[in-house]
């Protein structure tokens, strides 16, 4: 049979229906989509290890046979164990597989297979090695298959019942009966240049390479094939955010008047202390944005404290004495609220109608506002997501602000801006990220940075204290209020969780305000605040701990974003190793906004995970916000990094934006650069013919400003 990449995977060999409902729930219908299903490992089956040569922490691959096998099990919710012994001319190896009771049935003795994984002393029985969890092959009958034996091996994620197994012989035979090459997308210009494979090369390769190719450069993800197929990739992607952009730039956008001395008065006006240089660079780079006849697609980076709120209150400023609306969207009511408190206040002497659009409001409250906005009397409108809603819509949106943006989908963002005729659009991101992923998660938008704190701030002071030292911490915290401070006390959940076992022995916001008020502060005047209360609750909670009247506020992490209370220079936060580091970070920004030295104290024991260890002990080494974000990165991975619903629209097969930044570069700038390039408008065309809809689609979401 002959296949091309347009064949449908069902067509194959050793697919029928049912498998091929598996392949089209992650995506694969043809063999253009199949062969983008790599390997995520390989397996060197030429040279096997040797059982006697097992040493603990080493990884090895075990050629053997089935020698016994049972099933354990074992109360206090851990499931059964299988064990499993594996022989083979040298020795006897057991392996373990914590909740394994799914295998039970599925080895017989003598069976021949394959073991991968990394070598540990058995804790029960001393100086005896042992595998927990390895991964493993039966082998078929035919022990001679070319797929699974005496090659390099690639390893395929399964998919549900779909093992590596069968996915190899697949692909595999997809890959005998290929009847043409796919169609190269990547110009042949761009090639030669970094003496890329052809793509119908590459992918051969990445199935099954040949022997001699060290498998360190394969698993690594490094060899000239998979550089190619992830350039490919990345080229492509930034090719669409490029168009986009040039899209963009294409549409008549609103050029807003910056120089009038009206205006410059207005901006001198809402002024409440004197800006950063950085403040002042990034509001001249945003009003030579606005100025333009284009749209503005900008993203605001700093780190949190730095001073964002300002400078998109004075881009809002030049946007409303043009004579059109802004509006600015908050994550939260709690930050919306605090957002529209401030700029009720910056904008007073103004006289600008500021106005607040919640979910909370009461109808008639609402419908007022909403009628206001649609009359075009609504000059600055802050709001939730609500500003999204159906009814919300105005009749000269000049500007769009997103506040602290990653907590937004990008449909989200995509929808405001179309309440308003080609808005400017200003992206604010308290969490800073590292410019390689700025680039891919915003490749369109031009990105300013604020990299400089206002002055007279005093650099937090981060400490970890184990839970047995909390009555010193108590001690501390009430030396601290004395003097007219105020704290931040903060917990993981709100109540304790009587379903849910992860959470029974966690303390909650809500007990442990009660005590802390009668038990440990009774003289001090304690408040609650957390993500069940109502709006008007809320707001008050938060408004009493502003004018100082409460000195202590116990809270979730609802408070993570944006709150700024000057006075406030404590923060307790308890179950610290339950938090990651990005929002540990968040969390300490709500301190250390003030002239007076803030302390943060996380509360965790000594004896956390290795990972949980690692956020603590950056937390307590650094301040810096870019530093945080990269560690955080790193530990987590991009995918978790930006929540899942980012996730699906970063969605690469192949690439990953972390460990292959010189490439995503590399791929921008070729990218943007044949855009530029009129000489190379045939390739261009027949560039964007080979981009199938499936591309087109991921890049339209990923790609939305
Ligand atoms: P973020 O960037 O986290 O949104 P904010 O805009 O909330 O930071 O600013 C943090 C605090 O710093 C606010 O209290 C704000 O009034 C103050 N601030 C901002 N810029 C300056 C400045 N140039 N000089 C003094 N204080 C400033
Ligand atoms: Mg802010």
């Amino acid at each position: 049979m002959n296949v091309t990449s347009a064949t449908e995977v069902k067509y194959l060999k050793g697919v029928g229906p049912q498998r091929a409902a598996l392949f089209a729930s992650r995506g694969i219908y043809t063999v253009a989509d199949l062969l983008l299903y790599l390997p995520f490992r390989y397996e060197d089956r030429i040279r096997f290890n040797r059982i006697e040569e097992i040493a603990p922490g080493g990884t090895y691959t075990i050629h053997g046979t089935v020698a016994d096998e049972g099933i354990a099990r074992f109360s206090r919710g851990r499931g059964a164990i299988f064990h499993l012994v594996i022989r083979d001319s040298t020795g006897t190896l057991a392996c373990r597989f914590f909740h394994g009771g799914y295998l039970q049935g599925r080895f017989r003795i003598g069976q021949a297979m394959v073991v991968h994984g990394k070598a540990d002393l058995d804790p029960r029985r001393p100086g005896r090695i042992e595998m927990i969890n390895p991964q493993y092959e039966l082998l078929g009958a035919d022990a001679a298959d070319s797929t699974e034996m005496g090659r390099i091996v690639p390893i395929y994620e399964a998919i549900d019942n779909l093992s590596s197994r069968v996915l190899r012989r697949i692909i595999y035979g997809a890959l005998q009966n290929l009847f043409a090459a796919p169609l190269d997308a990547l110009p042949a210009s761009l090639l030669a240049r970094y003496d890329f494979p052809a793509r119908g090369d590459a992918l051969r390769f990445v199935h099954f390479p040949p022997s001699d190719v060290p498998l360190e450069l394969l698993n690594q993800f490094r060899s000239p094939a998979h550089r190619r197929l992830i350039f490919e990739e990345l080229f492509l992607y930034q090719l669409s955010l490029a168009l986009r952009r040039k899209e963009v730039e294409r549409h008549p956008g609103i050029s807003f008047r910056v120089r009038e001395p009206r205006v410059r008065e207005a901006l001198k006006r809402i002024l409440p202390f004197k800006p950063t240089d950085a403040q002042k660079r990034v509001l001249a780079e945003i009003a030579a944005d606005l100025e333009k006849p284009t749209s503005m697609h900008r993203l605001l980076q700093g780190d949190v404290g730095s001073g964002k709120t300002i400078v998109a209150l004075e881009a809002a400023t030049i946007v409303i004495e043009n004579g059109y609306q802004a509006a600015l969207m908050a994550p939260t009511e709690i930050l919306a609220v605090q957002h529209f408190l401030s700029a009720r206040r910056v904008f007073a002497a103004s006289g600008y109608n500021v106005e607040l659009l919640i979910s909370g409001l009461k109808a008639q409250q609402k419908q007022g506002v909403l009628e206001r906005m649609r009359a075009g009397e609504a000059q600055f409108v802050v709001g939730t997501h609500a500003l999204l809603e159906e009814p919300a819509g105005f009749t000269r949106l000049g500007l769009v602000i997103v506040d602290e943006q990653h907590r937004f989908g990008v449909l989200q963002r995509k929808r405001l801006m179309e309440k308003g005729v080609a808005p400017d659009v200003l992206v604010m991101t308290a969490t800073p990220i590292p410019r390689t992923l700025a680039l891919t998660l915003y490749g369109d938008l031009d990105v300013s940075v604020i990299d400089q704190m206002p002055p007279g701030r005093t650099p937090i002071e981060t400490r970890w204290s184990a839970p047995e030292h909390l009555p010193g911490v108590w001690d501390f915290v009430a030396r601290e209020l004395r003097k007219g401070r105020q704290a931040y006390v903060v917990y993981p959940v709100i109540e304790q969780s009587k379903s849910n076992e992860a959470q029974l022995s966690l303390k909650s916001a809500i007990v442990e305000y009660e005590r802390l008020q009668k038990s440990v502060f009774p003289r001090m005047r304690v408040g609650l605040l957390h993500g069940r209360m109502k709006s008007e609750e809320k707001e008050q909670a938060m408004e009493t701990f502003r004018r100082g009247d409460l000195q202590i506020l116990v809270s979730t992490t609802v408070i993570e974003v944006g709150v700024d209370v000057p006075n406030a220079t404590i923060m307790v936060i308890e179950h610290a190793e339950r938090f990651g580091l990005s929002q540990l970070h968040q969390l300490r920004g709500r301190i250390g906004r003030g002239a007076e030295k803030s302390t943060c104290l996380l509360i965790a024991p000594q004896n956390v995970s290795e990972d949980a260890r690692e956020r603590l002990e950056t937390m307590v080494a650094t301040n810096d916000g870019f530093v945080i974000a990269e560690a955080d990165l790193r530990l987590r991975g991009p995918g978790e990094f930006f929540g899942t619903r980012q996730h699906g629209s970063l969605g690469f097969h192949i690439a990953n934006p972390l460990r292959d930044r010189e490439l995503l570069e590399l791929a921008r700038r070729e990218a943007f650069l044949l855009l530029e390039n009129p000489e190379e408008e045939q390739e261009r065309l027949r560039l964007f013919q080979t981009l199938d809809p499936g591309w087109q689609r991921r890049y339209q979401l990923a790609s939305v400003g």
